[in-house]
């Protein structure tokens, strides 16, 4: 079992204490886990949240792994709106080896943040630029995983007909197919009104039917009380439970 997108105390959001996770994803019989702390580089984002020290957090993994020889754990970086930051981003993590590196869209240019309860269900402008800037992302930075791939809809309380946007996902799956890009699932919408995985089990299968194989697990956990074993989701929708070979 293993989870590539977790969140700790070097994430704004998270309170989780790195200790406390290397001891409960040992209890739970994880093999491989990854911290994916959020590097959120847009000008208000920053000001706001603050960047995380990543020396401070780099060490800090190497020093959890070291304590806890039982499990592999990766330290990785959730970069958000990495193709709208990217010089700044990799000025910042040049000299360390992140692994893996997750991109993910969290902001349209608006403003409006996919990523949080919104009060109505985006509209189609929005979501056709929800994804145009997912392409953006897949097509010009070097990313191992594209994360939660649909993420404005985990407070929709019902599927809804997106079949518009079907051309836009096919070429971002095209693009990461080409360039061995990790498609995540995610599990975080299971567990709000959505109540189903990101992407969902057709573009799964979409991607799928294009060629893509890699796929990567996350439950994007911020609370370490929500951290739990994934064994029956992975089964109920028939995703991979081994440590991915190229993450060895
Ligand atoms: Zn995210
Ligand atoms: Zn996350």
């Amino acid at each position: 079992m293993y989870d590539y997108h977790l969140h700790t105390e070097y994430s704004f959001d998270s309170m989780i204490k790195g200790k406390e996770l290397m001891e409960k994803a040992i209890r739970l019989g994880y093999k491989e886990i990854a911290i994916t702390e959020h590097l959120d580089l847009l000008p208000f984002e920053a000001k706001n949240n603050g960047i995380p020290a990543l020396k401070k957090y780099w060490n800090y993994c190497k020093n959890l792994q070291k304590e806890h020889p039982q499990i592999t754990l990766h330290c990785g970086l959730e970069i958000g709106d990495y193709h709208r930051t990217k010089d700044y981003a990799l000025e910042l993590i040049e000299g360390f080896d992140f692994f893996p590196i997750m991109g993910s869209v969290h902001i349209l240019e608006d403003n409006t943040n996919v990523a949080i309860l919104l009060n109505k269900q985006l509209s189609k402008e929005h979501t056709i630029e929800y994804y145009k800037q997912n392409l953006d992302l897949v097509t010009n930075c070097d990313i191992n995983i594209l994360g939660h791939l649909g993420v404005y809809k985990r407070y929709y309380s019902e599927r809804i007909d997106e079949s518009f946007v079907y051309p836009i996902i096919k070429d971002i799956f095209e693009v990461m197919i080409a360039r061995n890009i990790y498609l995540e699932v995610n599990l975080s919408s299971l567990y709000k009104p959505y109540q189903m995985i990101i992407p969902e089990p057709e573009m799964l299968q979409m991607f799928k039917e294009m060629g893509g194989t890699l796929i990567s697990i996350g439950s994007d956990t911020h609370r370490l009380d929500k951290f739990e074993d994934n064994t029956s989701i992975l089964q109920r929708f028939k995703l991979p439970s081994e440590p991915l070979k190229r993450f060895r």
